[in-house]
């Protein structure tokens, strides 16, 4: 029954800051059916379509049952039968049907509740206006129609609390000031007939508002569960992003270039387009961290990273920590020949970064040497095979002397 689940998902933008006013109203609980201004109007805003809905379909209930009594028009106060025929067919039965119409364009958004309430007042009303002009001895049963009004309007759709009770009220009082002129009605039946009519009242709107308070209560905590699990997801999502950074360079990690290169591969593959990896480290970095300290080494890294960070800048290129101080950068749709220019790029610009080196035997700055492996990829070509070429090509890199790219051949 409770289904604005639905509604409130469609265009749900995660009202965090709602939150706070969210758990406050249901600690402070809601007695006068009232939200915090805010609240209150995204309530209004969520319920309407459901609203609109009920409007609608009872609406329809309405009309039927309030002509059924056409008939019993004619027989019990058949001396203003035509005044009665004509009130609900020409006054009433239009205006429910305008009411309908109403109801499904959202421009009334904010008077939905006040037209309905206004509308059941003039039902209620009608039927006051029967019992004052008959003067059929019948006319004194007449009343029971104002109670199924406030029954209908209370219970069945349900207006909002407030609404139902000043509606209700006003009828009853408008009833109490209209029953002297009824005929022949002893006063025993007045008191009488308004004594049921005020229980009925108060009957209806007991249960009206704790239709309501229930339905807000559901409300918040919907909101409440939907805020958790957006606030999971973004969690969630967080963590995703971390799961695949090397926190110091902000690179991505191994397994994410694992993770890559695996798919690479197959795309490379499939499409018969080349593949390029360049594995790159960083010379003497033992000495550079024996001696200048680590948190310098952590400096020399992140400095590193960011170089690679400026050169590697297509869209399908990737550049990962993958481990201590070796770097890869994943190429595809690149041939070897065009990687190991790039490689020779990075190379230089990384000595021309000038970080101090002075224990380094090949240069007084910092440098790198860098392997590359790659070509178009057969089958049976694995991640490891790739990897494996690109370490021997930087192995061979180190032993000609570092600070320098070879490809693996
Ligand atoms: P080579 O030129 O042959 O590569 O010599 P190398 O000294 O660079 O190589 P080696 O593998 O002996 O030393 C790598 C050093 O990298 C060892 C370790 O202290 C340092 N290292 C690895 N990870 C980190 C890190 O996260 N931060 C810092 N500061 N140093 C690191
Ligand atoms: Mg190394
Ligand atoms: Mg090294």
């Amino acid at each position: 029954m409770l289904n604005f689940h639905d509604y409130i998902k469609e265009d749900f933008q995660i009202p965090y800051d709602l939150e706070k006013d969210i758990r406050a109203t249901i600690d402070n609980g809601f007695r006068l059916l009232k939200f915090p201004t805010r609240l209150e109007k995204r309530y209004h805003q969520d319920i309407f379509p459901l609203q609109q809905q009920r409007y609608f379909k009872l609406g329809i209930w309405a009309i039927l049952l309030y002509n059924l009594f056409i008939f019993t028009d004619w027989f019990m106060i058949r001396d203003i039968y035509l005044t009665a025929w004509i009130t609900r067919l020409g006054i009433c039965t239009p205006l429910m049907v305008f009411a309908l119409f109403m109801v499904n364009s959202s421009s009334l958004k904010r008077f939905i509740n006040l037209l309905i309430s206004i509308l059941i007042f003039l039902v209620g009303v009608s039927i006051i206006f029967f019992l004052t002009i008959s003067s059929h001895p019948n006319v004194i049963h007449y009343h029971t129609g104002v109670i199924l009004v406030v029954i209908f309007s209370n219970i069945v759709l349900r207006i909002p609390f407030w609404y139902a009770f000043f509606t209700s009220f006003v009828i009853l009082f408008v009833y109490i000031l209209a029953i002297p002129h009824v005929f022949q009605m002893p006063v025993e039946v007045m008191i009488n007939s308004s004594l049921v009519i005020m229980c009925a009242i108060i009957i209806t709107l007991i249960g009206n508002y704790r239709m309501e308070k229930d339905l807000r209560r559901d409300y918040l905590l919907t909101m409440l569960q939907m805020i958790d699990n957006s606030k999971l997801e973004d969690a969630n999502a967080k963590l995703e992003k971390l799961s695949l950074l090397d926190p110091l360079t902000g690179l991505a990690n191994r397994r994410h270039f694992d993770h890559r290169l695996e798919q690479e591969i197959r795309t490379s593959m499939r499409e018969g387009n080349p593949l390029s990896l360049i594995l790159l480290d960083i010379d003497h970095f033992k000495l550079f961290n024996d001696n200048y300290g680590h948190p310098s080494g952590d400096n020399c890294l992140q400095q590193i990273a960011n170089a690679l960070k400026e050169n590697i800048n297509r869209p399908h290129d990737l550049v990962a920590r993958y481990g201590g101080e070796e770097f890869v950068i994943l190429l595809p749709y690149t041939h070897p020949d065009k990687a190991t220019k790039l490689a020779e790029k990075i190379r230089s610009y990384v000595e021309n970064l000038g970080i101090e080196h002075r224990y380094s035997d090949i240069s007084s700055f910092v440098t790198v040497s860098l392997g590359i492996s790659g070509g178009i990829i057969e089958s049976g070509q694995d991640k490891a095979g790739l990897l494996e070429n690109a370490d021997k090509a930087l192995y061979q890199a180190k032993l000609s002397g570092r600070n320098r790219v070879c490809s693996f051949q």
